[in-house]
């Protein structure tokens, strides 16, 4: 259900679960004002990475980069 959903195309099929690439996840900043992938997943598994904290103006950057309106590069992935 979430794999759809996500602006960013973060979230791909892993082996029995499903993965969330950090490079590509703005956190929706850009496009929802909620975390996406969270509000349709019917299992309620989402949880924020503690070892992968941004502050929203970090995602913004990112969202900047990933659409090529930044002085950034896009982050590899
Ligand atoms: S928070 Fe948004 S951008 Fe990040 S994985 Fe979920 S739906 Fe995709």
């Amino acid at each position: 259900m979430c794999e759809p959903e996500c602006p960013d195309c973060a979230i791909s099929q892993g082996a029995g679960i499903y993965a969330i690439n950090s490079a590509l996840c703005t956190e929706c900043v850009g496009h929802y004002e909620t975390h996406k992938c969270v509000e349709v997943c019917p299992v309620v598994c989402i949880i924020i990475n503690p070892d992968i904290v941004e502050t929203t103006e970090q995602s913004q950057d990112k969202y900047l980069a990933l659409i090529g309106q930044s002085g950034q590069q896009a982050p590899q992935v």
